[in-house]
């Protein structure tokens, strides 16, 4: 009957199964789609990081062309600034080969890469210090151009956050500007040595100036949108700075370039002045770059670490639900057991009840015909039991019962053994592996164990101790095969044993009962 026992069991851990199942898909689903929303968020500012990368590099040839302008635009250059056109045209090359190699991490499917990336085979291919200057600040704008474009493309421009949105704004527009209308303004001051400044340039120079102010009110405005946060503070001060160098160069350009009786000036000079001047701007860049990358990098982290804890929360919110539910199905098997229990067993004597005899009784031949065990089946029945109750009492006659009931169970052993109470005093074994001789052997010691009771009955007429009779029948393959044949046999062997004078054994034959 374990086979019996073992299907409820897997049946019902099925359902457990199940039960855990649905809420942990539904935990799975709603952890997977928050993981998925961070992976994205970190591949997001990945992309974001690149940008920023590819744009500090491009910003830093610009830096260096802008300086080539100016000092290709000396008319008189002395070695020093010969020297540093050589250095400038090599830190270009660097930086060109520097923008290669960080582009190539990028899908060579995307058109701007594959613009940017001609753009730079052009720049490398030509004599920069052959150029002019319209030619140089040329390149420069379209270096320019293609770092707002790598802006767009890594979605820098596209996040959320305002912080980040005034840093690019900083760093990919406005610094970019200011350099550029600074760096102009040197080309033309370099060139003008002689004092004599014509209207085209005058007017170019104005024109700088104004823009010049348009961007310094934009970056005021920049950090006030940046407000109480930590690095603004950090920002005012170089800013201070940086409008200090600012005004230096437009005084400059007001007091000296553009004035009507402007005198001759040395250009390696004017260009070291402004040169000085413009690095506190490119300082400033600087500074703005490093904050947008510290703010990206943070926030990466941040991603990650959201990531891990989703991770883990999805992981023990499982665990969870495992566990609750394994609670609940080992309190409801155990109550379910119990059920079980009670709907199978006679409440006197402990042994299975009748019905669950007529339950299992076919299956437990079955299982025997299966591992071709022999099973046997015995009948026994309290001898005289009605004058007993008659004598004692019906309560003694339940004592009776329960005493017969557990003397019967010491005799069975073996785990597949079972015991009933088939009846008021009638009980039976099912039990198997055992041979005829075995099984009125056990019969015996059976019938002989309730007699050693000395349960006393005086109006029996067999013995002066309750006794019991019993048939017994080895229920041999092919034989018999309905359950009911079997009982009727069983039940025959019983009479017998009755007719014969009780207190005995009879081992069902069935040449002995042919006459029936
Ligand atoms: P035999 O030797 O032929 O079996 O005679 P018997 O008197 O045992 O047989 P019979 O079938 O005439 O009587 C069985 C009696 O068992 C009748 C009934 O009162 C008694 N009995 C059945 N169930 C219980 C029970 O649960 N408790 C008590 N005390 N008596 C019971
Ligand atoms: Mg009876
Ligand atoms: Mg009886």
């Amino acid at each position: 009957m374990q086979d019996l026992y073992e299907e409820k069991k897997t049946k019902s851990f099925n359902f457990f199964l199940l039960i855990a199942a649905i809420p942990i898909a539904g935990v799975i689903i709603i952890f997977s789609i928050m993981a998925k929303n961070r992976q994205d968020k970190i591949e997001f500012t990945k992309l974001e990081l690149c940008g920023i990368e590819v744009i500090a590099e491009i910003q830093k040839s610009v830096l260096d062309i802008q300086k080539i302008r100016a000092l290709t635009s000396i008319e008189n250059p002395n070695s020093d600034t010969l020297k540093k056109l050589e250095i400038k045209k090599e830190d270009i090359l660097k930086g060109m080969n520097l923008i290669e190699s960080k582009l190539s991490k990028i899908d060579d499917s995307i058109t701007l890469k594959k613009e940017l990336l001609s753009f730079i085979k052009f720049i490398k291919d030509s004599k920069l210090d052959s150029l002019n200057f319209d030619e140089l600040t040329q390149i420069v704008e379209n270096l320019t151009s293609y770092s707002s474009r790598i802006s767009y493309h890594s979605k820098l421009i596209l996040d959320e956050n305002l912080d980040i949105f005034v840093l690019v704004n900083n760093v990919v527009f406005l610094f970019v500007e200011l350099i550029e209308h600074n760096g102009q303004i040197r080309g033309v001051a370099v060139n003008t040595t002689n004092g004599n400044i014509d209207f085209n340039q005058r007017h170019k120079i104005i024109m700088r100036l104004d823009k010049i102010d348009d961007k310094l009110k934009k970056l005021d405005l920049n950090l006030f949108l940046l407000g109480e946060v930590a690095y603004a503070n950090k920002l005012k001060e170089s800013y201070e700075d940086m409008k200090e160098a600012q005004r230096v160069i437009i005084d400059f350009t007001n007091n000296e370039l553009l004035r009507d009786d402007a005198i001759a000036v040395d250009s390696n000079g004017i260009y070291e002045q402004i040169t000085k001047n413009i690095d506190s701007v490119i300082a400033l860049y600087e500074i703005n770059l490093n904050l947008l990358r510290e703010n990206l990098e943070k926030k990466l982290k941040e991603n990650q670490k959201s990531l891990i804890f989703i991770a883990i929360f999805g992981f023990l919110s499982i665990m969870f639900v495992i566990i609750i539910n394994r609670i609940f199905y080992l309190n409801n098997r155990k109550y379910i057991d119990k059920i079980e229990e009670l709907t199978i067993t006679d409440g006197m004597t402990s042994l299975y009840n009748r019905r669950y005899f007529d339950e299992i009784f076919d299956n437990y031949l079955r299982s025997n015909q299966r591992t071709k065990q022999v099973p046997v089946f015995i009948i026994m029945d309290i001898d005289h039991f009605k004058e007993y109750n008659d004598t004692y009492g019906h309560q003694a006659g339940d004592v009776a019962i329960k005493i017969v009931s557990k003397v019967m169970k010491t005799f069975l052993k073996r785990a597949t053994d079972m015991a009933f109470r088939l009846g008021g005093e009638e009980f039976g074994i099912l039990c198997s592996g055992i041979n005829a001789i075995e099984a009125l052997h056990l019969a015996h010691d059976i019938r002989k164990g309730i007699e050693n009771e000395k349960i006393e009955h005086k109006s029996s007429k067999v013995n002066e101790y309750l006794t019991i009779s019993i048939g017994i029948i080895v229920i041999e393959e092919g034989k018999i095969n309905s359950t009911k044949e079997i009982y009727r046999c069983a039940d025959k062997a019983l009479y017998k044993a009755k007719e014969n004078g009780r207190n005995q054994a009879v081992l069902y034959d069935a040449k002995m009962f042919c006459d029936d």
